[in-house]
């Protein structure tokens, strides 16, 4: 039997409790990360959504979003949903509030903040995909204000899902880039784990 991931949930501000229920049946054991010391140990951290410029304010004063950049390049795994994949994203449109502030980055792909909202604010769908456990059964899926992923430029970056959301045509919605994944929605507010699960896996490896 291989051993038990330990997942880091950065606990500033979002949905933590969810991810970490999550987690929890997915066999990781989880931790809550609000210091840089906290990501010690970690095989995985998982950057909730909420408001990226909330978490990217809050994460400024302990210097966190550079340290999980370190420990990012060192091995350990990351999960962005809605706010967490604009802290990865390398590029951010729209993002004058989120300037002078670090984010992550790392994750090869162009977001737009806010940009299934004003139509849409809050809606759920049945989404299609590909490698994930059981890819076969549609995954559902809660968008909150979410981000667009209006670009995906690098060479490695797997679209998982792909979705025709509002008026601007089909864009991805779950990539994953080696040890990075990535969501512009919000996959714990449901009962269906299987990213968490793909999370742990990778996590573990
Ligand atoms: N609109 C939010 C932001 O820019 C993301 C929304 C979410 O995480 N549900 O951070």
């Amino acid at each position: 039997m291989t051993r038990t991931p330990t997942i880091g949930v950065l606990a500033l501000q979002g949905a933590v409790a969810e991810h970490e229920r999550a987690l929890k049946a997915a066999g990781a054991h989880t931790v809550k990360v609000r210091r840089a010391a906290e990501l010690q140990g970690l095989d995985g951290l998982i950057i909730p959504g909420g408001e990226s410029t909330a978490i990217a304010r809050l994460a400024a004063p302990v210097g966190l979003m550079p340290a999980i950049r370190q420990r990012h390049d060192e091995g350990m795994a990351l999960f962005g949903t809605c706010a967490g994949l604009i802290l990865m994203a390398d590029r951010v449109l729209d993002a004058e509030a989120l300037e002078g502030f670090d984010r992550v980055r790392g994750l090869d792909v162009v977001v737009r903040r806010n940009a299934y909202g004003s139509q849409l604010d809050s809606f759920e769908t049945e989404l299609e995909t590909q490698q994930i456990p059981d890819s076969q059964r549609r995954l559902p899926a809660v968008f909150i204000r979410a981000p667009i992923i209006e670009d995906v430029s690098g060479k490695d970056v797997e679209i998982l899902a792909q979705a025709e959301l509002g008026a601007g045509g089909s864009h991805p919605v779950v990539v994953r880039q080696g040890n990075r994944l990535a969501a512009s929605f919000h996959p714990e507010l449901t009962a269906d784990h299987r990213l968490h699960d793909l999370f742990v896996t990778l996590s573990g490896e």
